[in-house]
């Protein structure tokens, strides 16, 4: 596993033994000399450190328990992360694992996983002195951002595709004070308009393809592995998750990374990443499937509109991350995801569509016997139940009018 080194040269940019580095050509740059989202070459950064910790190193609850992996030691804060790990019994039985746990990430303080990436990501736009914020979204990070960006007393635009994005995102980061641009366009298009007004200076971009914001993202893996080891006396083999953009697919590769370059994870104990995606929105799939390179889809189309996405930015550090674990990637059909929806719901577990299609793209996969029965593994579950309360709606029961008197209720619900 080649790739699962980082290189420990420290490069005479670095600041306090932090520095930005190119994915491709390996050019770094000082971390925080100015506003920067790729390098010269266009190439994708990540954050690289002088030194990576071992969990003995990780002290407190939530994001910043992981400072020592962090580029600050706190930031703007609601607090977000620990999140739970749940178990699913049911799930578990049903589908045909050794274990199976849920690590649902619509727990944060706005229902997203996005939290955890906006409260770096906002810190780092307090460091570089920047007054306005902007992201591109399916709607959850326009939610978060909008929460992060009001608590922080900046100004905040986002830019979201008319008509495709849930009525709980909108309401969130409309009362979160955001000013919302709705554009006639699909994500895809948005973020062009976003990378736009960010090379002109106009505002800080805060899209999944700053560098910054997947740091705080790779606390998702750190509580997983601390999580799992100490219920379990193991790592998971496993991590299924719903792909869009691919950055947490992109930030829990860079967690396994970092955790192997300190000793504190062999090579051997790195689960496998496995991406799902819905079949109308799969350009990674099929860049897995194909072994080409990732080719933009220009339509897309799902009901589970926050992976509804057809140009993923962080597919260059995606992709190697899927190879380089042994894991692998698969479409699911909308209906495929419903079930899972209603499935989780059955266990108690509320999700919004897109974070449904982690456990059918499990169910899928060890249907195939690409998983096996014995394997421990974990879906993660994106966003929160309520975020999308129309799908919600159409995926479970009907509301059933009854007579306003109490021998009229219960004969109906005695009735088949
Ligand atoms: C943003 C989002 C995703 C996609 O995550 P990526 O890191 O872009 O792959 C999936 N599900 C939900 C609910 C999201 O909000």
């Amino acid at each position: 596993m080649a790739n699962l080194q980082l290189s420990k040269h420290v490069p005479p940019e670095a600041a306090d033994g932090i520095w930005l580095e190119c994915i491709e050509t390996g050019e770094t740059y000082a971390p925080f000399d100015g506003v920067r989202y790729t390098s010269d070459a266009d190439g994708l950064l990540e954050v690289r450190y002088a030194e990576y910790p071992t969990f003995d190193a990780f002290s407190g609850s939530g994001v910043w328990r992981y400072a020592a992996a962090l580029p600050f030691d706190d930031g703007v804060s609601l607090p977000e992360g620990a999140t739970p790990l749940y178990y699913a019994p049911r799930l578990e039985n049903d589908i045909g694992v050794r274990t199976l746990r849920i690590k649902h990430e619509g727990m944060n303080p706005t229902g997203s996983f996005k939290d955890r990436g906006m409260t770096v990501g906002v810190r780092v736009a307090q460091e570089l002195g920047v007054e306005r914020l902007v992201c591109a979204s399916t709607g959850n990070t326009s939610a978060a951002l909008a929460a992060y960006g009001a608590r922080a007393g900046m100004e905040t635009l986002v830019l979201l595709p008319a008509g495709k994005v849930a009525a709980g995102k909108v309401a969130q980061a409309s009362l979160h004070g955001a000013r919302i641009l709705e554009v006639d366009g699909n994500f895809d298009d948005c973020l062009d308009i976003v990378r736009d007004l960010a090379d002109r200076g106009e505002a800080y971009l805060l899209n999944s393809l700053n560098p910054f914001r997947l740091e705080g993202q790779k606390t998702i893996g750190h509580e997983i592995l601390e999580r799992h080891y100490r219920d379990e006396g193991r790592f998971p083999d496993r991590i299924v998750l719903p792909v869009g953009n691919a950055g947490n697919t992109s930030a829990l590769y860079k967690t396994f990374r970092e955790l192997v370059a300190s000793g504190a994870l062999t090579p051997e104990e790195v689960p496998k990443l496995t991406g799902v995606q819905a079949e109308g929105a799969a350009p990674i799939v099929e860049a897995i499937e194909s072994d080409e390179p990732v080719r933009r889809w220009d339509e897309v189309e799902t009901k589970a509109t926050a992976i509804r996405i057809g140009n993923p930015v962080n597919a260059p550090k995606a992709v190697p991350g899927i190879r380089e674990t042994n894991g692998t990637a698969v479409a699911v059909s909308d209906r495929e995801i419903t079930q899972a929806q209603r499935d989780l719901a059955g266990e108690g577990i509320g999700v919004e569509p897109a974070s449904a299609a982690s456990v059918a793209g499990l169910r899928k996969l060890r249907k195939q016997d690409i998983v096996q029965s014995d394997e421990d593994v974990v879906c993660l579950t994106t966003g929160h139940l309520l975020k999308d309360p129309d799908a919600a709606a159409v995926a479970g029961n009907d509301p059933e009018p009854v007579p306003n008197d109490t021998d009229a209720v219960l004969a109906h619900v005695s009735e088949e």
